[in-house]
């Protein structure tokens, strides 16, 4: 893409890339065979300012994504006024984090160690269960977030113990020069492992900007979506 290409797609309004992924979204849809209305697309809006946000919800958004804590608290407080927004916890969350994060997380998608499913679980003993994924590491680098896939059942096992957690699913993100596909297709192995422990966490959180269509194809039921419809993030863009 050339540079002029791209700087026109920054500058597409926001209620046009909005449509145009959730177009991208029903054709994707529409080829797996699958209802777009089981599909929940959770727009990222990482960086952005809260206006970002209003216009958003404005535009009829209701899930939004965060991966820093600091700015997630601070965004969910100043946007308090909306409580029909869900804000969705998508990076890496530290334990001491937690009793925060359940203050203002609907959902957590990167729940990856022990000590994070004890955090969140003692965070919330007057709270209803936090409905949470397990992100799981598709790379051999165990720097990223995730679970290595041979901990899994016993991550899972985990928060099926813990009464303050509500197990929806798995989380990934495809690694980089993967066909995501094929990365998704490893994903969508892993959710029938958890869902032999437990049949309705069926839930599949994956799929970002460029690989949603492949996420959907196996079987994403949570979308994470950013710079498709936000533009460039402001400061990492
Ligand atoms: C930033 C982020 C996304 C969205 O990425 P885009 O490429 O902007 O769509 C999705 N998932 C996680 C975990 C993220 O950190």
């Amino acid at each position: 893409m050339t540079l002029e290409n791209e700087q026109t797609l920054g500058q597409r309004p926001l209620a046009e890339r909005l449509a145009s992924v959730r177009a991208g979204i029903s054709n994707a849809a529409s080829e797996a065979g699958r209802d777009p209305n089981e599909i929940t697309t959770i727009v990222v809006t990482k960086f952005h300012p809260v206006r970002l946000i209003e216009d958003l919800y404005d535009l009829g958004v209701r899930d939004v994504g965060e991966n820093r804590h600091q700015e997630a608290s601070a965004k969910a407080t100043e946007l308090a006024a909306l409580p029909d927004l869900s804000w969705h916890f998508v990076g890496q969350l530290q334990s001491k984090k937690a009793r925060q994060a359940r203050q203002y997380a609907s959902v957590v998608h990167s729940v990856d160690r022990p000590a994070l499913v004890t955090a969140l679980d003692n965070a919330g003993a007057d709270m209803p269960p936090l409905p949470c994924f397990v992100q799981i590491n598709l790379t051999e680098d165990e720097g990223r977030g995730g679970v290595q896939p041979s901990g899994l059942e016993a991550l899972v096992e985990q928060v099926l113990g813990a009464a303050g957690l509500d197990l929806f699913g798995v989380m990934a993100v495809a690694p980089l020069g993967e066909d995501p596909r094929a990365a998704f297709a490893r994903l969508r192995a892993y959710s029938e492992r958890v869902v032999a422990l437990t049949p309705t966490a069926t839930r599949i959180s994956a799929g970002m900007s460029h690989d949603y269509r492949e996420a959907i194809l196996e079987g994403a039921t949570h979308l994470r979506i950013g710079t498709a419809i936000t533009g460039n993030r402001p400061t990492d863009g």
